[in-house]
């Protein structure tokens, strides 16, 4: 689950990392009410008002902006909220705006070149730890930090015996250049970033930048979060952050009936039975010279009612043109499935409308076959892996 800045900044809150001071408003009513509040929190006239979607590259976009009074927190606030903002990271459509973060300026006026430092958080998955990625290079992405100049990106591993050593943070504010009470602060700030990672149960903490006010304070003054799906459930106060606007709407759908959907670009539609299974059903249309539509995994009960579902959601990206039901029968049994997918087809009328393609394969397999064959449906059946794919391009040549 992807958080938005303002909620990943509550989270660094509670777990006492330094945030730069901000308040969500869904208006420029209570965006100017948001900036007084902070004036008389934090005593400075000037805010920057920043759009809360889930992508990065805002300020590229348009999407980040300072007010230096209060009019122009109302005017600034009035247009970002309902624009359709368009950064590196969003599609070229954009995203909807619905609700800024008035926020306290930290930046001093007029410095040209802040200290602006790149800190996350993160698993490693080819070592299987927790890693520290870090550099001098804050406020730009670091992608392209990565290909420009990878020298200055630093990397410190957690040992998940132990945790973050303190050794390690002071290590982090050294090669970042930092000495005196900014040393002393990053390293703070770098122990305190990494428990809020661990104890939310996060997979990424991404922080850029991070800043050093001219008083030598460190400050969170972006997050990027995202936290684990499947540690959720230890997090019962994290689940109402999800803000469902910000995701797919057929992967939100898929979702609420237990289906794992993936939607992708192409216009194969995919009905699968196990993950595996469904990446080298994936793997085998592109070979066949298609594009998958979806990444569906159907669980292991694929009966009328699932089959069903299914189809209901694969249905709903206009993209397909064909679909490909792929099916292993281990347990369930292949016959099962066949009659299943007869009987969703036949409750669904006609709205399906594109050719389908199903291999069954496994037990009772070849009743199966005969069970797709003599449906008198458009439904056309295969019994080898390749032989389901060509079948797909046929339909779709
Ligand atoms: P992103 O573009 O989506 O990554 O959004 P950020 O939260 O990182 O903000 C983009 C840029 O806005 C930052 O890199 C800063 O340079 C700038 N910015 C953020 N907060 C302030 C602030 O308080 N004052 C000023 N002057 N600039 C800010
Ligand atoms: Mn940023």
């Amino acid at each position: 689950m992807n958080l938005h800045e303002y909620q990943g900044k509550e989270i660094l809150n509670s777990f006492g990392v330094r945030i730069q001071r901000g308040i969500v408003a869904q208006n420029a009513h209570e965006a100017v009410a948001a900036a007084k509040q902070l004036t008389a929190e934090t005593g400075t006239g000037w805010h920057v008002i920043k759009a809360q979607v889930h992508a990065g590259g805002r300020g590229k976009g348009g999407g980040v902006k300072l007010a230096k009074n209060l009019k122009e927190v109302e005017e600034i606030a009035g247009q970002i909220i309902g624009m359709n903002l368009i950064t590196p990271q969003t599609s070229a459509e954009g995203k909807k705006v619905h609700q800024v973060l008035v926020a306290e300026d930290v930046y001093y006026p007029g410095d040209s070149e802040p200290d602006e430092f790149y800190v996350s958080v993160l698993l490693n998955r080819t070592s299987g730890r927790n890693m520290i990625m870090y550099s001098t290079e804050g406020g730009m992405d670091i992608e392209t930090v990565a290909e420009e100049t990878p020298h200055l990106i630093f990397t410190e591993e957690v040992d998940p015996s132990v945790g973050l050593l303190p050794f390690q943070a002071r290590r982090v504010a050294f090669n970042l250049g930092l000495s005196g009470g900014a040393f002393k602060e990053m390293t703070k700030f770098v122990m305190a970033l990494y428990t809020a990672y661990d104890k939310s149960d996060a997979s990424l903490f991404e922080i850029n930048p991070v800043l050093k006010t001219s008083d030598d304070k460190i400050m969170a003054v972006d997050a990027k979060v995202t936290i684990d799906d499947n540690a959720l459930y230890r997090h019962k106060n994290y689940v109402d952050m999800r803000d469902i606007r910000e995701e797919n709407p057929i992967e939100v759908e898929a979702n609420e009936v237990g289906l794992n959907y993936v939607d992708l670009d192409g216009n194969v539609g995919c009905m699968v039975n196990g993950a595996g299974l469904a990446m080298a059903t994936m793997d085998l249309i592109k070979q066949a010279g298609g594009e998958p539509a979806n990444f569906l995994d159907v669980g292991g009960t694929a009966d009328a009612k699932r089959v069903e579902e299914a189809f209901r959601i694969i249905l709903k990206d206009d993209n397909v043109k064909a679909i490909l039901i792929n099916i292993f029968g281990g347990i369930v049994r292949c016959d099962r499935v066949a009659q299943g997918v007869v009987d969703a087809y036949k409750n669904m009328g006609d709205a399906i409308k594109v050719p389908i393609i199903v291999r069954l394969q496994g037990t009772n397999a070849d009743i199966a076959k005969e069970l797709i064959d003599s449906s008198g449906l458009d439904v056309q059946s295969a019994v080898q892996f390749q032989e389901a794919a060509d079948k797909v391009q046929a339909v779709l040549a």
